[in-house]
């Protein structure tokens, strides 16, 4: 694996869809080959929120995005436009390809990361499925926490709303 992923990539709605001042993408970037080999160097070297060795999938933090890793394709969160996206798509290919070159000094982990499950989550959120997360239902919102594809930021109510105030602190308590 030289190259591990393609020139070109697209951009999908991620969220803020019912808002239209503010909004945000998810950058899709094909992989060139497997990434999968990739992944237990990653866990060992990044900052990783998720990674589930049999999906398989892995979430880190990079530049104040998560970017998770598939087996075929490598999804940037909270891109702002192409532009961004371009330069993203760069860095993290750059970093990604660092990590590779580099797996003969480093430990690979196999460990999975596992945050709370979707429902667990979802307990504490307000249940309005008003949208303002950019998911259409606080169920879906959860989902994507659980995976560690979303920001407990972007529910709003949760951080405008007092009578939320103790679900919030458990939720951060949860998801760290
Ligand atoms: S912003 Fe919060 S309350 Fe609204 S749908 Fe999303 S998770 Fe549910």
């Amino acid at each position: 694996m030289e190259k591990l992923l393609r020139d070109d990539f697209r951009l999908e709605p991620a969220s803020c869809f019912v808002d239209a001042t503010c909004p945000r993408y998810k950058a899709i970037i094909p992989a060139e080959e497997d990434l999968t080999p990739l992944l237990p160097y990653l866990n060992t070297v990044s900052k990783v929120v998720f990674f589930d060795p049999e999906e398989p999938v892995l979430v880190f933090k990079y530049e104040g995005h998560k970017v998770a890793v598939r087996k075929d394709d490598v999804r940037i969160s909270d891109v702002r436009d192409i532009e961004e996206g371009k330069i993203l798509r760069e860095k993290v290919a750059r970093f990604l390809e660092e990590i590779w070159k580099k797996r003969e000094e480093i430990s690979p982990s196999y460990e999975p990361r596992k945050l709370p499950p979707a429902l667990t989550i979802y307990r504490y959120l307000p249940k309005s499925n008003c949208g303002r997360c950019g998911e259409k239902t606080c169920l879906a919102f959860a989902t994507r926490l659980s995976m560690g594809e979303a920001n407990l930021e972007d529910c709003r109510p949760l951080f405008e709303d007092e009578a939320f105030e103790e679900a919030k602190i458990k939720l951060q308590e949860m998801l760290g």
